[in-house]
C-alpha cells in the first residue's frame, strides 16, 4: 500500500507544546512518525481533538493523552468522552491511550474495552512507539477495504501486462492518438487499468455472483438488511426490469403506482402485464403526494381489477405484484407496514422502487418506512430497488436490488435468468467496486452519522428560510416587497420545543398529519406518510394556501432558470415549487450560496430589473419577445397566463380521472414497432389509443400510458397538453419538457405530436 501518506494520524495531547518531560516525549513520537512520511494532526484540547476527527474521518490511528486536562470552555470534556464519540462513529479505527503504567488502575473498564492499546510515553522509545502505531494503522487500512474493491486493487497492482479484453489493455491503446492520450491523462492510469473484463478469474463473476463479487453482494445484503442483494450495473432502470421479468408473466394483473418511473412502464410492456393503477394525491401547489391510503383497501383494489376491461379473469380479483415509488420524488415516504398489511392477501410480491431512498435504513428517523424493514414470512415477498448512485456514494448506473423472502417464491437460480437478461456479459468493474465501497461506507454506525449530517444541514436550511421570512416582514421595506420563498414543511419546525436534535430524531415532526393543513392533502391516515426532511420543496409566491391563485405570482421556472445561470441546478421544477436535495455529498454551508442567490433574485424582482440584465442570453435570442421587459413584468405575464388557464386546476383534473385502457401496453407497443401508428397532434388525440407514455414535466407523472384512450371524461389531458404547447409559444426559452411527444415546428409554433395506434 503506497498511499499511507493520505491517512493522517491524530494526536490529542494538551502537553504537545509544553516544555515538560511528557511534552518532549510526545514531540519525539510526532517527529518519528513524520520521518516515516505519516501526516500528523495535532490537537491540544478535547474539543479540538473532536473537531479534528470529524473533519478528518479518514484518520488511520488516534493517540489520546489519558491525562488530558478538562477545560471549562470545552464543557469539561475528558479523554473518555472523546473516545466515546469516536467509537460511536467508527468502531474500528485504532485508538491508543497515551499514559503512564501507574495510571492504568484508574482507567475504567468502559474505556479499556474500547481502545486498542497503550503507549507508555516515558518508557518506550519513540521509534518503538512509532513502529507500533504504523503497524496498527496499516492493519486498520487493510481491513477497511471491502472484498471486491480490495481484490480489484490487488489485481491491478499485480498484473500489469494483460492480454485480455477490454481492447484498450489497461489504457495503452488510448496512447496511440492525441485524443486518446488526453482521455488517458484525464481519467488517469488507475481508472483505465481497473477497467477489467470477466476474463479475470480472481475477481469472480457478477453473472454467477461468485468469488469476491458474490462476497461483496453478501456483505451488502447484511448492511441493507436483505436476504439477498444483487449488484446491478444498469441502474434502477435495469433493476426494476429484473424484478418484473423474474416474477411477472403475460396477462398477470399488476398494481402500479401511477407516479412511476419510465422503467416500470418498460417492465409492463416487456412482461405483457395488465396494469391497474393506484392514484397519488395532488395538492393545490401541484405537489405530488402519496397514493391515497384508501387506494390500498382490498375492496377498492378488487373493484379496480373487476372494472378493468383488460383483465382476462376478473373473478380472480388478485394481483401478481404491486409496485410503489418510495419515497416519491418529492420526498413522501410511506409506512411500509401499513401498506404491507393492506396488500398482505392481495399480492405475493411487493416491489418498492426506492431509487431515491437507499439511505433510509441507516437512520432511525425512517424506521418502518422502507422495503427491507420487518420480516413477515406469510406476507408478500418484498423487493427494494435502489439507485445507490443517486443518494449514496457510487458511480452512475450503480444500483442494488434487495430481496426479503415472504410467501412469493424467489428461487435464486431461476430469478438469476432475469438478472442476466439485463446484465452485460462485460459489466463495468468500476461500478461494481463503487457499490462495494458504498455498502462498506454505510456499515456499522457510519451510515447513521453520514445521514445525520445531511438531515442536519437540511433542518438548518429549513429553519433559516422561516427566519428570513420573519426578518423580511419586520424590515422597513415597502409592503409589496414583504414576500419571501416558503418551504413546504410542517409548522412544528419552528416550535420552540423542537430543537435541531429533536427534529432529526422524531419522525412525528415530519408526518403528514390528517389534522394539519400545511401539506394540502386530504384523506391522509394517521402515521401513513412522512415528509423526508432532506428533500426540500421551496414554494414560490402565487398560490394561496388552501388553493386559488394570488394576483401576483412568481412561476418557479423563472427562479430556477435564474439559479441555473448561477451554477445552482435544482432537482425538479414545478409550476410554483422547486425541489432541492441534501445528500451525502452536501458540505457544511453549501446552502449559503443558494440563499444568497435567492436574495439576489428577490432584489432583481423587487426592482423589476430589466431582463437584459437578468437573462441577457434570453433577450439576445428572443429580442422581439423580451427586450424592454423587467423581471417583475415577466413573472406577472407568465403568472397571468397560468392563472387564466387555471393550470393547477387542470393538472388536478388530469389525475382525477384516468383515461380508459383500450389495450395492454404490450399490445400498444407491438403496434408501435410494426409501424401501425400515426403521429397525431396533441389537440386531436381524443378518442385515439395512444401508443406511448406521455409525461409532462412538471408535474412529472404520466398523463397517458401506452394503450390508453382519452375520452370526453378525460378531456383535461388534451387541454393540459395544448395549454403547454401554447405556453411554449408565448414564453420561448421556458419551454415545457414533455416526454413521449415529438415536437414539430409548424409556422414558427412548436406542435406536440403523439403516436397513436392506427385505426
Ligand atoms: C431514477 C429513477 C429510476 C431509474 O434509476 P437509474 O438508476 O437512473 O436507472 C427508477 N425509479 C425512480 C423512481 C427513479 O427516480
Amino acid at each position: 500500500m503506497d498511499y499511507l501518506e493520505e491517512f493522517p494520524i491524530l494526536i490529542i495531547d494538551d502537553e504537545l507544546h509544553s516544555d515538560t518531560a511528557e511534552g518532549r516525549a510526545s514531540r519525539e513520537i510526532v517527529k518519528e512518525l513524520k520521518a516515516e512520511d505519516f501526516p500528523v494532526i495535532e490537537a491540544l484540547t478535547a474539543r479540538d481533538g473532536i473537531h479534528a476527527f470529524l473533519s478528518h474521518p479518514h484518520v488511520s490511528c488516534i493517540i489520546i493523552d489519558w491525562e488530558l486536562a478538562p477545560e471549562a470552555a470545552d464543557g469539561m470534556l475528558t479523554a473518555a468522552d472523546v473516545i466515546t464519540l469516536i467509537r460511536e462513529r467508527n468502531p474500528k479505527v485504532p485508538i491508543f491511550l497515551n499514559t503512564e503504567k501507574l495510571a492504568i488502575t484508574a482507567i475504567p473498564l468502559s474505556v479499556i474495552s474500547r481502545i486498542d492499546g497503550y503507549i507508555w510515553k516515558l518508557e518506550d522509545t519513540p521509534a518503538f512507539i512509532a513502529g507500533h502505531i504504523k503497524r496498527a494503522a496499516k492493519n486498520y487500512l487493510a481491513d477497511v477495504l471491502p472484498p471486491f474493491f480490495q481484490g480489484l486493487m490487488d489485481y491491478v497492482e499485480e498484473y500489469k501486462y494483460s492480454w485480455h479484453t477490454p481492447g484498450h489493455m489497461g489504457g495503452v491503446a488510448f496512447l496511440k492518438s492525441a485524443a486518446g492520450r488526453i482521455f488517458y491523462n484525464f481519467f488517469g492510469e488507475n481508472a483505465l487499468r481497473a477497467d477489467l473484463s470477466v476474463s479475470v478469474p480472481e475477481l469472480g463473476s457478477l453473472l454467477k455472483h461468485s468469488g469476491v463479487v458474490g462476497e461483496a453482494e453478501r456483505m451488502a445484503a447484511e448492511v441493507f438488511g436483505a436476504d439477498r442483494t444483487y449488484f446491478v450495473t444498469g441502474g434502477t432502470s435495469a433493476a426494476n426490469k429484473i424484478v418484473w421479468l423474474g416474477t411477472v408473466t403475460p396477462g398477470d394483473v399488476v398494481l402500479v403506482d401511477r407516479n412511476c418511473h419510465k422503467s416500470v412502464m418498460h417492465a409492463i410492456i416487456m412482461t405483457g402485464a395488465v396494469p391497474v393503477y393506484l392514484i397519488p394525491a395532488r395538492n393545490e401547489y401541484g405537489i405530488i403526494g402519496p397514493i391515497h391510503s384508501h387506494e390500498f383497501r382490498p375492496e377498492v383494489i378488487r373493484e379496480k381489477i373487476r372494472a378493468c376491461p383488460l383483465v382476462e379473469d376478473p373473478a380472480l380479483q388478485t394481483a401478481r405484484l404491486a409496485v410503489i415509488t418510495n419515497s416519491t420524488y418529492d420526498g413522501i415516504c410511506y409506512s411500509k407496514e401499513l401498506i404491507e398489511k393492506q396488500l398482505r392477501d392481495l399480492v405475493p410480491y411487493l416491489h418498492f422502487d426506492e431509487a431515491w431512498f437507499a439511505y433510509a435504513r441507516f437512520h432511525p428517523l425512517y424506521a418502518g418506512r422502507f422495503g427491507m424493514h420487518a420480516r413477515d414470512e406469510a406476507g408478500p415477498t418484498v423487493f427494494a430497488t435502489q439507485s445507490t448512485h443517486k443518494v449514496l456514494a457510487a458511480f452512475s448506473q450503480g444500483s442494488m436490488l434487495h430481496v426479503r423472502h415472504g410467501r412469493g417464491p424467489v428461487d435464486h437460480s431461476r430469478f438469476n435468468e432475469a438478472f442476466m437478461m439485463f446484465t452485460s456479459t462485460s459489466p463495468q468493474y468500476t461500478i461494481i467496486a463503487s457499490l462495494d465501497v458504498a455498502a462498506r461506507m454505510m456499515a456499522g454506525h457510519s451510515g447513521k452519522f453520514l445521514i445525520e449530517e445531511a438531515i442536519e444541514e437540511a433542518v438548518v436550511f429549513r429553519k433559516k428560510m422561516v427566519m428570513l421570512a420573519e426578518e423580511i416582514r419586520a424590515s422597513p421595506l415597502p409592503e409589496e416587497n414583504y414576500w419571501w420563498f416558503t418551504v413546504w414543511q410542517p409548522d412544528c419546525i419552528m416550535d420552540p420545543g423542537a430543537d435541531d436534535r429533536f427534529l432529526r430524531n422524531h419522525a412525528d415532526c415530519w408526518l403528514l398529519d390528517p389534522h394539519d393543513t400545511w401539506h394540502g392533502f386530504d384523506g391522509i391516515v394517521e402515521g401513513y406518510a412522512m415528509l423526508d426532511p432532506i428533500k426540500v420543496t421551496i414554494l414560490t409566491p402565487g398560490i394561496r394556501p388552501g388553493g386559488g391563485m394570488e394576483d401576483r405570482g412568481i412561476p418557479a421556472g423563472i427562479v430556477t432558470k435564474y439559479l441555473r445561470k448561477s451554477g445552482i441546478v435544482v432537482e425538479k421544477t414545478g409550476y410554483y415549487s422547486f425541489l432541492i436535495l441534501f445528500t451525502l455529498g452536501i458540505t457544511k454551508g453549501k446552502s449559503g450560496t443558494l440563499l444568497a442567490e435567492l436574495f439576489r433574485f428577490k432584489a432583481l424582482y423587487d426592482r423589476n430589473s430589466p431582463l437584459e440584465e437578468v437573462f441577457p442570453d434570453l433577450v439576445q435570442e428572443h429580442p422581439a419577445r423580451y427586450a424592454g421587459l423587467g423581471l417583475y413584468d415577466l413573472c406577472q405575464e407568465m403568472h397571468g397566463y397560468l392563472k387564466d388557464e387555471a393550470v393547477t386546476e387542470l393538472v388536478r383534473a388530469v389525475y382525477a380521472a384516468l383515461p380508459e385502457p383500450a389495450m395492454t401496453p404490450a399490445e400498444a407497443y407491438r403496434h408501435l414497432v410494426r409501424g401501425e401508428v400515426a403521429a397525431v397532434p396533441a389537440s386531436a388525440i381524443e378518442g385515439r389509443t395512444v401508443a406511448v407514455m406521455v409525461v409532462p414535466y412538471p408535474p412529472g407523472i404520466p398523463v397517458i400510458m401506452p394503450g390508453e384512450r382519452c375520452g370526453p371524461a378525460t378531456r383535461a389531458i388534451v387541454d393540459l397538453l395544448t395549454s403547454l404547447q401554447e405556453f411554449d409559444a408565448l414564453f420561448p426559452g421556458f419551454e415545457s419538457e414533455v416526454h413521449g411527444v415529438d415536437i414539430i415546428a409548424e409556422d414558427g409554433q412548436r406542435v406536440y405530436y403523439i403516436y397513436c395506434v392506427e385505426e
